[in-house]
């Protein structure tokens, strides 16, 4: 078996879940089950059984008598046991009036009945036009309403080092790329983050280059101190780490780590990352996951060579790989790097990723990326139009963010431009931020949107 099947083909066939109370029963169980040699795998729990952000284990059936009895015996505590084929069912009743051909009618019909949808549907809806294009948008905004509900999800990326040991052909802050270089200290980054704080964020990503300068001992205390102090949930995106790196951050309590595939094609991805093997990046989605960390992932749309099957391709890792915040941006050319001259990816084919991915994945999270912003001035409420929840902001403090420059002319979105988004969306901003502290700041944001 190739390392990639092994890695995401588990010897599941007829699929169970189990839904412990809390991260560490999970943890605690997943270690028994590995133990015992019985195939499981995790996944972002499905719609009806759990919250948006929680993960679930996954086993057969065959299995099931021996799961219950390991959890009676190891006292686990769970939420319950289901089988998979009772997963939440959508109704798309309003998309039959739409004067469909008949297979888009059979694709709506497999999404009614929880079947998955096969790489040849999803091609289908890649081509999707005109009357269909608008009625595979509409399909993925119900699926959204009803996974992820009207408020949007609201994060803020503080973009700390751009110095890289990789050389990736599309970005911008690439090694051999000359951009003006800058780290951030650990007081820098804890500023930022009492700032994001007070404004009542959530979650804050922790974003760079490649650059082992930050060790695994000074990412773990800017961890710690976060932990301590403001008790946010912390997403890593730092590239690919030592599996015990991984094990470390997750005991000091990181939520998330975002390592983008950025493409699911072997071939495509190493003609695009010279340093990377795909095996290699696979492989780090499964450590990061073993870790009890849960995974962001996705990849860019409209890479130079890449093929509609490459794309379905992309979306099916995402479902079979079991991850919770998945980001599909256009590609963006990058200036001085090898890709500089190439043409960026599609808003139209982006928001059909966008779309089908919501469709396919149905309860996670899914971005309207700062890349889908940048391409076009009405991305992003295109995007939350079409199946995405959440929102980045850049929050990389104004002198250094013009030098994270991953790719040309980036939106750096604000508040601000999350609100209008928002907004011309028809959508809600999160409950939890500090509304009276963000009026005070100067900030116009009506009582409808809150
Ligand atoms: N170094 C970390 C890593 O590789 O995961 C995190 C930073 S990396 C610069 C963040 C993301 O930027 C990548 O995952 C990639 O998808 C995106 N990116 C970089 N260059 C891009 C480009 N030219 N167009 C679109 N997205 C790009």
């Amino acid at each position: 078996m190739s390392i990639i099947n092994k890695f995401i083909k588990n010897n599941i066939n007829d699929p169970y879940i189990l839904v412990c109370t809390s991260k560490s029963q999970m943890l605690f169980c997943k270690d028994i089950l590995d133990k015992k040699d019985i195939d499981n795998d995790l996944i972002p729990t499905p719609k009806g059984f759990g919250g948006v952000c929680t993960t679930a284990i996954k086993f057969d059936k065959r299995d099931l008598q021996d799961i219950k009895n390991i959890v009676r015996y190891n006292k686990i505590k769970t939420e319950g046991i289901y089988p998979f084929s009772k997963k939440y069912k959508y109704n798309l009743k309003e998309i039959y009036n739409d004067n469909l051909s008949q297979k888009f009618i059979d694709i709506i019909k497999k999404i009614e009945a929880g079947v998955d949808l096969s790489k040849e549907d999803i091609v289908y809806l890649l081509k999707a036009k005109d009357k269909e294009y608008n009625s595979l948008i509409k399909t993925a905004d119900i699926v959204r309403k009803e996974c992820v509900g009207d408020r949007i999800e609201l994060r803020a990326a503080i973009e700390f080092s751009n110095y890289c040991k990789k050389d990736c052909n599309y970005c911008g802050v690439r090694k051999s790329n000359t951009t003006s270089r800058y780290r951030m200290e650990e007081k820098a980054i804890l500023k930022k983050v009492d700032e994001l704080y007070k404004i009542g964020i959530k979650t804050v990503i922790l974003q760079s280059g490649e650059d082992l300068y930050y060790t695994t001992e000074k990412i773990l205390s800017i961890v710690r101190k976060i932990k301590e102090k403001y008790r946010m949930g912390i997403t890593l995106s730092i590239g690919e780490r030592d599996h015990k790196e991984y094990k470390l951050f997750s005991k000091e309590g990181v939520d998330n780590y975002l390592l983008k595939i950025e493409t699911a094609n072997k071939e495509l991805f190493e003609r695009i990352h010279p340093d990377d093997k795909y095996d290699e990046r696979v492989k780090h989605h499964r450590l990061i996951k073993e870790a009890g960390i849960r995974v962001g992932s996705g990849g860019m749309i409209g890479l130079p060579g890449q093929t509609l099957e490459n794309i379905a391709q992309d979306i099916l890792f995402q479902r079979d790989f079991g991850i919770h915040m998945i980001g599909f941006g256009p590609f963006l050319p990058a200036k001085g790097t090898p890709y500089e001259r190439e043409k960026s990816g599609e808003l139209e084919m982006t928001l059909k990723v966008v779309a089908i991915t919501r469709i396919v994945c149905q309860h996670v999270f899914l971005p309207a990326t700062t890349a889908i912003a940048s391409l076009h001035p009405e991305g992003q409420t295109l995007a939350l139009k079409a199946g995405a929840n959440t929102i980045m902001l850049i929050s990389t403090p104004p002198n250094l963010r013009e030098n994270y420059e991953i790719y040309s002319n980036k939106n750096m979105v604000d508040l601000s431009f999350a609100i209008e988004s928002t907004r011309d969306a028809g959508r809600k901003m999160p409950k939890y931020l500090n509304y009276d502290y963000i009026k005070d700041m100067g900030y116009d944001i009506e009582d409808s949107l809150i």
